[in-house]
């Protein structure tokens, strides 16, 4: 583990706010305590020159340097997860029911808080830092709406970076390609309306039943017909939705819902076009009306190459290992909204091998990968901020 010592740097201060974080987890949408205090804390501890408001409860901080240069950008995501923590042991564990943070973005936060004690302290020779807290990672939607925000104007990054923490892989090392990093996810609804009849006589309705049955074979097929070594594509049913617990009922109505991932933005998009027409003429056949609805989508987060280089620079001059990716992760990543709009890259942090993954109900960010995440970042935006603008 890399010994990251930085005079400007409190860690113990940092370990109480990762806790107090994890302690006080919100949802997508409804960040407004953790954005508070983490205003309060940056307030207190890194004082920025502005904060600028942004969708949401998202924010930026922004650190000048005394001569103009490059703006470099380092996000942090502020939402938690609808999971109950399952880490009764905890000292700070999860105070609210069924609310915690699963995905480690109360680790990422304070990663970046501890960014912002460095350049408090000693601000850049010239250009500026921003550090943004972008609300509504979950949904997908939290960095489209703050690229968006007039207030995003006054940002306009020359580089963004992001981290994640990633478990399965040793402590600090650090996971990067060029390229896609994670996938394209476009999460669908199919809404199916037909007419409830007597379960006794169901050939006066129209149920959704068959039909969902069909598209959700139909979803394999796609599938099968889009996944290969290069796409690695997948559509996955999430959810099926049907009918009440009544003997006597057969169902008007129905939901399918399924999330279709590859790597490229377009394949997501050729996939669902296929599947909608498939589902269109499965619905017609059993006389239902159907409805799309699109809940969530996530762009591929498209590392630049220039980046991606800083990126393994960086690692080197921390001597923290450094592991080129072979394939992009499945996951999906709201980063991508940014890397679309502006250079810049994202990489990974190992969290530990052993652990339970992300999402699951038992994970814990661990306090020991904060001091190489800060370190990670210092030597970015370092080498972003000497490059002559
Ligand atoms: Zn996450």
């Amino acid at each position: 583990m890399s010994e990251f010592h930085h005079n400007s740097v409190d860690f113990e201060q940092l370990k109480r706010m990762r806790q107090w974080l994890h302690a006080h987890p919100e949802l997508s949408r409804q960040e407004a305590e953790t954005a508070a205090y983490m205003q309060a804390q940056l307030k207190e501890h890194a004082p920025p020159d502005e904060i600028i408001s942004l969708a949401g409860a998202g924010f930026a901080a922004v650190y000048n340097g005394s001569a103009s240069g490059n703006t470099v950008l380092a996000r942090t995501e502020l939402d938690a997860l609808p999971i109950h923590e399952t880490n009764n042991d905890l000292a700070y564990r999860s105070l609210y029911d069924g609310v915690a943070h699963k995905c480690g973005h109360d680790g990422h936060m304070t990663i970046i808080a501890g960014l912002a004690q460095i350049y408090a302290r000693q601000r850049p020779a010239r250009g500026r830092i921003v550090l943004l807290f972008q609300p509504d990672e979950e949904t997908g939607t939290g960095a489209r709406t703050c690229c968006e925000h007039p207030n995003f104007k006054k940002i306009a990054p020359d580089y963004a970076f992001a981290l994640h923490n990633f478990p399965g892989f040793p402590k600090d090392e650090i996971l990067c390609r060029s390229g896609v990093f994670t996938s394209a996810v476009r999460y669908m609804a199919i809404k199916l309306s037909g007419k409830e009849a007597h379960s006794a006589m169901p050939e006066t309705g129209a149920s959704p039943a068959l039909a969902i049955a069909e598209i959700a074979q139909a979803s394999a097929r796609i599938q099968q017909s889009f996944d290969t070594p290069d796409e690695r594509a997948l559509v996955v049913p999430v959810r099926f939705d049907m009918g009440v617990p009544s003997s006597g009922v057969a169902p008007g109505y129905g939901e399918a819902h399924f999330t279709l991932r590859s790597p490229r933005n377009e394949v997501v998009d050729r996939m669902w076009s296929e599947f909608a027409t498939a589902s269109e003429e499965i619905a017609s056949k059993y006389r239902l009306r159907i409805e799309f609805e699109e809940i969530e989508i996530f762009s591929a987060t498209v590392n630049d190459a220039d980046a991606v280089a800083m990126i393994e620079d960086a690692a080197r001059l921390n001597g923290l290992a450094y592991t080129e990716l072979e394939a992009p992760f499945r996951a999906g990543e709201d980063f991508g909204e940014i890397t679309r709009r502006y250079k810049g890259a994202m990489f990974g942090l190992g969290s530990g091998e052993n652990i339970p993954e992300l999402h699951n109900p038992d994970y814990d960010f661990p306090d020991e990968i904060i001091p190489s995440g800060i370190a990670m970042f210092k030597a970015l935006v370092d080498q972003a901020l000497e490059e002559a603008s």
